[in-house]
């Protein structure tokens, strides 16, 4: 039988609906207990169940997102592990609104009393006055993506709300780890932000950039705007860094810019 590109379409769109939630589902209930790994020093990696979380250690802790709801209490554990108290995180910062990064922010914000810092395209999202589930995706397969997440949202998670304190725009320097620069990298979601170390030459993408399997631009159904998404990434290629953390994915810990650079060479 010949299969019509249409027909390809309607194929590749139920794939991805039938992928979304069974990875979503399989992962509501299943912890299988963080990975946590130290990718410089003072800087650590939480693999948590769905997403990655980073601490940065200096008086204060820093965390960057939060994990799936439901991650927590491992990512307490985690922190005590690297020998530091939950009360010692002084601020989470947020890279976007999506479930898998900020399900345990509520949960983490009463256990440390952290201030909460996030793009201020996304507050309506974190603090509930939006449904995640209904940010812009492109495309058919991006329809069926928030079809899914619809369902993924209305019955198997219950979100809390929680309250921003800092709104960030991008291009702030925020006083902290020899200071942290917020990139206002757009496009995955409407308000995502990238946190960079120069100092450290360190860069935070979130899901602007993605390290699973292999560092490559986010999925275009995934995405808010994918032109937008694609103009971050160059933006983001003109920094200077030599580790880049993802919010899915192996941290790249060596020449990083350069394979960032290479990826953005070779979009059309
Ligand atoms: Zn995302």
């Amino acid at each position: 039988m010949e299969i019509l590109p249409s027909h390809k379409i309607i194929v590749r769109a139920v794939i991805i609906v039938l992928c979304t939630l069974s990875c979503i589902f399989t992962g509501c209930k299943k912890h299988t207990g963080v990975i946590t790994e130290q990718i410089q020093p003072g800087i650590y990696w939480i693999k948590s169940s769905r997403s990655n979380v980073y601490v940065l250690t200096d008086k204060t802790l820093t965390l960057i997102d939060t994990g799936m709801q439901g991650d927590g209490e491992e990512i307490i554990k985690a922190i005590r592990a690297i020998g530091r108290k939950p009360e010692e995180v002084t601020q989470i910062l947020i890279t976007h609104a999506h479930i898998d990064h900020t399900g345990s922010l509520a949960f983490l914000k009463q256990a440390t009393g952290a201030q909460i810092f996030a793009g201020i395209r996304e507050i309506d999202y974190i603090q509930g006055a939006k449904k995640t589930w209904r940010m812009e995706r492109e495309g058919l397969g991006g329809t069926l993506f928030k079809l899914a997440l619809f369902f993924a949202e209305t019955f198997f998670y219950s979100y809390t709300p929680v309250a921003v304190d800092v709104p960030l725009l991008g291009g702030e320097v925020l006083n902290c780890f020899e200071g942290i620069k917020v990139v206002a990298t757009p496009g995955h979601s409407p308000g995502s932000l990238s946190y960079y170390l120069p100092e450290k030459k360190i860069l935070f993408t979130g899901d602007a950039l993605s390290g699973a399997p292999e560092v490559r631009l986010p999925p275009q159904a995934g995405c808010a705007d994918y032109q937008e998404a694609r103009a971050s990434v160059k933006k983001l290629s003109a920094l200077r860094f030599e580790t880049c953390c993802f919010g899915h994915g192996e941290p790249l810990k060596s020449g990083a810019d350069a394979v960032v650079k290479k990826l953005c060479a070779a979009l059309p």
